[in-house]
């Protein structure tokens, strides 16, 4: 009898362990933008990429957020480490994938065997919007609160996995022009010698006395404007000097006053500033806009007439897109990713953009292609900032309500620009070079949203 039940445990152990699966967890590292990143994966004993876990990351929430979610997850799904990075946090993407690749060593995997190509079927898509904004940094989302919040329906079609741009990366300080007693207490230049001192050092073929004046005597109004959108009570300015003085006379700087607004930090103040961009994209999708992401313009088009009717646009899954719109507003940045354009325009030796690789200048591209006039200033290598791009200078010339210029001077049917894509004609090249232009930025953007949305029977 006990050999017979001896036989039956056996029997009963074997047939339980040839149907269990063992998985073993084991944590591997990459690196990212901001520093190492370290994830632990869980591998069944035939080889199958079971769970992808982030261990340990510092890199930056809103950039990194989409990449630590679709990488892992599209990596198990197809059980393969040739996955796209995702647009815009390339750095993390990478980081990700070699954790796990170095995760897969450890347990004595050939990465080589998980390198499976993914297919995607993509299809022709057609879309209709009152109003069509190409890029949702902080002038397309600015634009988008104003057009929608008017009734419009409006489409951001944005490149990258997340909406903001190098608004995203900005430090949150914003020029401002102070108000006499402001400028006498703080001891900067007030609005008015602001103003003289940044045409001084602006491209003075492109610099447009009234359009500037009228923005610095927004800058105020604008604040506020974005300050409205922010859900806390905690926003705290600092009056602060320009990064950079505008000019040194007998030794004495002449600093313009800038305000740097984050909401009260406990301990060490993060470098970026989300809350900025956090905001408008609420106040974006609260006004009814809505987000095409992952997806590039790649041409702008026209009618039989020659008007602009719309965009054509693809992303990263095979897809294609004809958007037809009343108006397009170009809020594509500017053009730091773009190496032989920054080159052009600097003089510096090897320039290296701080910002987004996706912005490639693609807003420049399109207005050429409907007889847009250009204008460019060369941005200065400013001590100090080693040849660091925070900005660029130059791309479309535009009217005071936002409306792209052509070769004579005269508005381009249903065409707005926005943004550092238009600032060669309001900032100087110092302010450029310090990135203190997102100000220009958000008010260029309401302006075009406005306007366009009035202009829309
Ligand atoms: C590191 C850094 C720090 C900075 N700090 C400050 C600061 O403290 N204060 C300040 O005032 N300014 C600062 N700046 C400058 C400021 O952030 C930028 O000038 C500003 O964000 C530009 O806003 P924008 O809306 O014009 O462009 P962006 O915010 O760059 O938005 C453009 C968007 O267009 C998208 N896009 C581009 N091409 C296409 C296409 N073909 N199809 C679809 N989408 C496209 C891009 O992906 C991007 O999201 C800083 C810049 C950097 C890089």
């Amino acid at each position: 009898m006990k050999k017979v039940l001896f036989a039956f445990i056996l029997v009963l152990t074997i047939a339980l362990l040839a149907g269990t699966c063992f998985a073993e967890t084991y944590t591997g590292s990459g690196i990212g933008r901001n520093g190492e990143v370290k994830v632990d994966v869980i591998f069944e004993d035939n080889g199958t990429i079971a769970d992808i876990a982030i261990a340990e990351s510092s890199e930056t929430p809103a950039i990194a957020a989409y990449a630590v979610e679709r990488i892992p997850s599209l990596i198990m799904e197809h059980q393969t480490l040739n996955v796209d990075a995702v647009s815009g946090a390339t750095f993390t993407s990478n980081a990700i994938k070699n954790a796990v690749k170095d995760a897969m060593k450890q347990a004595g995997l050939d990465p080589e065997n998980y390198q499976e190509p993914i297919v995607y079927t993509g299809e022709e898509k057609s879309l209709d919007a009152d109003i069509v904004i190409v890029g949702a940094g902080g002038s397309g989302l600015s634009a988008a609160i104003e057009a929608a919040g008017a009734g419009k329906n409006v489409l951001l079609v944005e490149s990258n996995a997340y909406a903001g741009g190098a608004t995203l990366y900005c430090g949150g300080m914003v020029m401002y022009a102070p108000t006499a007693e402001e400028a006498a207490e703080f001891g900067s230049l007030d609005a008015e010698s602001l103003h003289q001192g940044m045409k001084e050092n602006a491209s003075p073929e492109f610099f447009n006395d009234a359009l500037n004046m009228d923005y610095l005597n927004h800058s105020l109004e604008n604040l506020q404007w974005l300050k409205g959108f922010y859900d806390g009570d905690d926003l705290v300015d600092s009056h602060d000097p320009g990064y950079v003085p505008l000019s040194s006379e007998n030794g004495v700087a002449s600093h313009t006053l800038a305000i740097t607004v984050r909401p009260k930090a406990e301990g060490e103040e993060p470098l970026v500033n989300t809350w900025i961009v956090d905001s408008l994209v609420k106040a974006a999708r609260n006004a009814g806009a809505e987000f095409l992401l992952e997806t590039t313009a790649d041409q702008l088009l026209t009618d039989a007439n020659g008007k602009v009717c719309g965009i054509h646009a693809s992303d990263r899954y095979g897809n294609t897109y004809t958007i037809t719109a009343k108006k397009v507003i170009l809020a594509t940045g500017g053009f730091g990713s773009n190496y032989s354009l920054l080159k052009e325009h600097t003089d510096m030796e090897r320039p290296f953009y701080l910002g987004p690789t996706s912005n490639k200048g693609w807003g420049i591209e399109a207005g050429e292609s409907v007889g847009a006039k250009t204008g460019y200033a060369n941005l200065p290598d400013l001590p100090g900032y080693d040849s660091m791009v925070y900005g660029t200078v130059g791309g479309l010339i535009v009217n005071e309500k936002a409306e792209v210029l052509d070769k004579n001077d005269a508005a381009i049917d249903n065409l707005y620009a926005v943004g550092e894509l238009t600032c060669v004609q309001v900032l100087d090249t110092v302010h450029f070079s310090a990135g203190e232009n997102s100000s220009w930025n958000l008010y260029s953007g309401r302006i075009a949203g406005a306007e366009a949305a009035q202009a829309i029977q």
